[in-house]
């Protein structure tokens, strides 16, 4: 046998730390030990209240007990169950439940286990499904600038965010993206959906005309941008985007990941903005981000047309060990039961204009040049330092967590979206510490 090399329990080098400036936070670590309701407890016992639901995942909060009885029994019953012609009753019971929760058209759920195997999941049924229907030459796919769709090859082709696409070669071919939608002159402190902008939509039938709409196969966007900074999109937007796609037969995909499960004050950005895709991408919140689990959701139109070869034969050739693992879907079960039961997928809509004046009160606060928000999410941007961009709002972010509050980061942009049970106590906490960083900060 080869040599083993001896490592202390509390090592730090080992984990390669995903999104993270290892060498930064190695050498000042700050650690998360347990998590309840509103808060994170620190390893030096100090209480950080959590602004940013983990990482726009945890809408019910921490340690909520349904899920994690849910967890624990099913953990008892029946650990693990493989697909290729055998199922589990649990994994049925989740796609009806989510099935039911979501807009009428949405009458199928295909499980995976992160948001970016359901970006990956549903690019690829979007072509599988022009072939199926005869019409393979749609092979292009249309993503979005400052769009954030995961991290695996689909999602980094058609995604628009520069670093996470420079490290890693060419990418998908055939790829085309759309102008991003933030409009700071025009758009600046609104609340709300932008005035300006519906018309950068138009893009897309440019884009279409250039390469001919029929070898277009679908279009992807996050209903509001996320990860680069809550960016909402402009009155009409996506309508229009829905008739382009409509009158010229490309799909439209919704990535869905943070907007669904309430965070707009709707269950889904869909049923927010009443624009149907065919196809909605989720995670996140369909475990409380208590599992690894994620799903595309797809209208019958869409799942019959591969519903037409030998009873036999498998239909779609993709899915993973743990699509539909048992121990995923009852913590989904559990999830989707909280939620229910305490009214929060529509939460965001009535405390969200509490929300709105507490952060739009953040104006004329030292750095601040933007306020964006919608339901129980916001974003404040804060003008760069001269050479040095991203380092004034991660001095917020230290700042913060000092003070006891989680806030995220993305540039010069700080990010909140709190799980959908905070109170308006706690949103003065939230707002009135990050007022503090602000006029403390460089
Ligand atoms: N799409 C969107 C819109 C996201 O915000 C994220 C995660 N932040 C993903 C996809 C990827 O999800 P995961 O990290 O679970 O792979």
């Amino acid at each position: 046998m080869s040599e083993r090399r001896p490592v202390a329990p509390n090592d730090l080098k080992a984990f390669w730390m995903p999104y993270t400036a290892n060498r930064q936070f190695k050498s000042a670590p700050r650690m998360l030990v347990a998590a309840e309701g509103m808060h994170y407890t620190t390893a030096d016992g100090r209480q950080i209240l959590d602004g940013t639901a983990g990482l726009w995942c945890c809408n019910a909060g921490h340690k909520r007990p349904k899920i994690v009885k849910a967890i624990q029994q099913q953990a008892e019953e029946l650990d693990y169950a493989p697909a290729f012609q055998m199922g589990h009753p649990k994994a049925f019971e989740l796609a009806n439940r989510l099935t039911e929760l979501a807009p009428a058209p949405f009458e199928h759920a295909f499980f995976t286990n992160s948001g970016s195997e359901a970006v990956e999941t549903a690019l690829k049924i979007a072509l599988a499904y022009h072939r199926a229907k005869g019409e393979g030459q749609r092979f292009r796919l249309v993503g979005r600038e400052r769009g954030y769709h995961g991290v695996n090859f689909g999602g980094i082709s058609v995604g628009g965010i520069v670093p996470n696409r420079r490290m890693f070669g060419t990418l998908l071919t055939g790829v085309d993206h759309l102008r991003h939608t933030h409009l700071p002159e025009q758009n600046a402190f609104t609340r709300g959906q932008p005035e300006h902008g519906a018309e950068l939509a138009d893009e897309l039938e440019r884009i279409a005309q250039l390469h001919g709409p029929e070898t277009i196969a679908a279009v992807i966007v996050e209903p509001m941008a996320g990860s680069t900074g809550v960016l909402l999109p402009p009155k009409g937007y996506l309508q229009r985007l829905r008739e382009i796609c409509d009158r010229h037969g490309i799909l439209l995909i919704f990535d869905e990941v943070i907007t669904g499960f309430g965070r707009l004050g709707a269950p889904f950005a869909a049923d927010y903005f009443d624009v149907m895709p065919d196809m909605i991408v989720c995670a996140k919140g369909l475990t409380n981000g208590v599992i690894p689990m994620g799903a595309v959701l797809a209208t019958a139109a869409i799942h019959d047309a591969f519903m037409t070869g030998p009873e036999h034969m498998i239909e779609l050739f993709h899915g993973y060990t743990y699509s539909g693992n048992p121990i995923a879907s009852a913590a989904g079960l559990a999830t989707l039961e909280t939620y229910a039961d305490e009214g929060l997928l529509t939460r965001g809509a009535e405390i969200g204009s509490y929300w709105e004046d507490a952060l739009h009160g953040l104006r004329g606060l030292p750095h601040v040049v933007d306020i964006r928000n919608m339901g129980l999410i916001g974003a404040v941007e804060l003008a760069p330092i001269a050479g040095a961009p991203t380092q004034r709002a991660f001095s917020a972010f230290l700042k913060a967590y000092e003070k006891g509050i989680l806030i995220r980061t993305t540039g010069d942009i700080i990010a909140m979206s709190p799980p959908l049970i905070i109170d308006k106590d706690q949103i003065d906490q939230l707002v009135g510490t990050l007022a503090e960083v602000l006029q403390e900060i460089d």
